[in-house]
């Protein structure tokens, strides 16, 4: 569980599944929630009153976030990684994986191909090498586009309290940190090796970045690795614990879904997507004002239907190998290989954790927002500075 919580994972698992339909309709009616009520929502108790949930749920999004999807793309600039996530094909056991790091040039390329689909805000993603991807270099990149997008966040190994200052300085607002599990012993099992193995050291990133000034402190868990209710609760709690010692910066949320490859990490905990729209819908409901992404790992129509009711945010178009968006196609390789699902070919370039299953190209998947009576944003703030 969030250590910081007063609660043991048996007293949170014992609640859970004692929550009756009463305190689920009570929840319902509330106008403001707290903790509890998120428990009471994603309980067993709670799941045949999905429809009721996603009327309040979609009321919530509208009175925060009206009928507008905001849209972003990942770049990866870079995919070696000293970590062993037992679930990730970038592992450094892995070596049948395809590996590179763009230069500038690359990444500008890159990301002038992203910036040709409208898309304004960008989000920079790359494994953990500390030679390669320190402090200096990504504020670099930075520097390098931030003129280029009105927004840019990033998802890279955590860094310490004078890294973040750097990298705000650089130009990036928000940073996103997957926890993975909140459970400690299942974190040590699935990072038996290299620096995330550091429980303590990833949980306190976002409240680093949050001090050195990043103003969007991003939170998740991977969805398969743990009972997910119980990692549901303490993300809540992480969030709730943000928002008092970062009270200036934004708490958004992500509910990314391990994807079942031929080959590949067996997540030991299955989360379908009834589980997941349930999810989804509380944190709506409990946290109305947080932004809320959709993976690119969901189908297209899961993604187009949950946007209606709970997130607000998704990303259209993403390449998760560096060099995807013209840099490989530029160099005679196809950078759109179809993802490996389950009775598939597996591909050179393929990776599990990352397979994407809706892979659309951006133009479709406006198409698709704008036919379901949604507004698309590509930017929503600006810097006075
Ligand atoms: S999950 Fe991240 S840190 Fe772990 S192996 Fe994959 S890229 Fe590296």
């Amino acid at each position: 569980m969030f250590p910081y919580l007063k609660y043991s994972e048996t007293e949170v698992g014992n609640y859970i599944s004692g929550v009756t339909p009463e305190m689920v309709v009570a929840s319902l009616g509330k106008a403001r929630h707290d903790w509890f009520d998120l428990l009471n929502l994603i309980s067993p108790a709670a799941y045949p009153f999905r429809n009721t949930m996603r009327d309040a749920a979609q009321i919530a999004r509208r009175r925060y976030y009206g009928k507008t999807v905001s849209i972003y793309a990942p770049l990866y600039i870079g995919n070696t990684c000293v970590n062993s996530c037992r679930y990730c094909d970038f592992s450094r056991q892995h070596t049948g994986t395809v590996r590179r790091n763009l230069t500038l040039d690359e990444i500008r390329t890159e990301a002038e191909a992203v910036r040709r689909t409208g898309i304004d805000s960008l989000l920079v993603v790359a494994g953990e090498d500390p030679k390669v991807n320190t402090v200096a270099h990504l504020a670099e990149v930075g520097r390098l586009l931030k003129p280029m997008f009105s927004n840019l966040s990033l998802e890279v190994a955590p860094q310490a309290d004078d890294g973040y200052r750097e990298l705000f300085t650089a130009g990036y607002e928000g940073l996103t940190c997957f926890q993975e599990t909140y459970d400690q012993a299942l974190y040590r099992e699935m990072h038996p090796a290299g620096p995330k193995a550091d429980y303590d050291w990833r949980l306190n990133t976002q409240l680093r970045a949050g001090r050195a000034g990043f103003r969007v402190l991003g939170c998740a868990f991977l969805l398969g690795l743990g009972p997910w209710r119980r990692e549901a609760a303490s993300l809540a709690a992480h969030a709730f614990y943000l928002m008092k010692e970062c009270y200036e910066a934004k708490v958004p949320f992500a509910f990314p879904r391990i994807c079942r490859v031929d080959g590949g990490f067996v997540p030991p905990c299955d989360v379908d997507e009834g589980d997941l729209e349930q999810m989804m819908l509380a944190f709506r409901i409990v946290f109305p004002q947080c932004c809320m992404t959709v993976s690119t790992r969901e189908a297209p129509a899961f993604r187009d239907r949950i946007v209606l009711t709970a997130a607000d945010n998704m990303s259209a178009g993403s390449r998760v190998t560096p060099g995807g968006y013209a840099v490989l196609e530029r160099e005679g390789a196809c950078p759109h290989a179809p993802p490996r699902r389950l009775g598939t070919a597996a591909l050179p370039s393929d990776v599990a954790q990352f397979t994407l299953s809706d892979c659309r190209p951006p133009a479709e998947v406006f198409a698709a927002i704008r036919a379901n009576g949604q507004e698309i944003v590509f930017k929503n703030w600006d810097n006075r500075i």
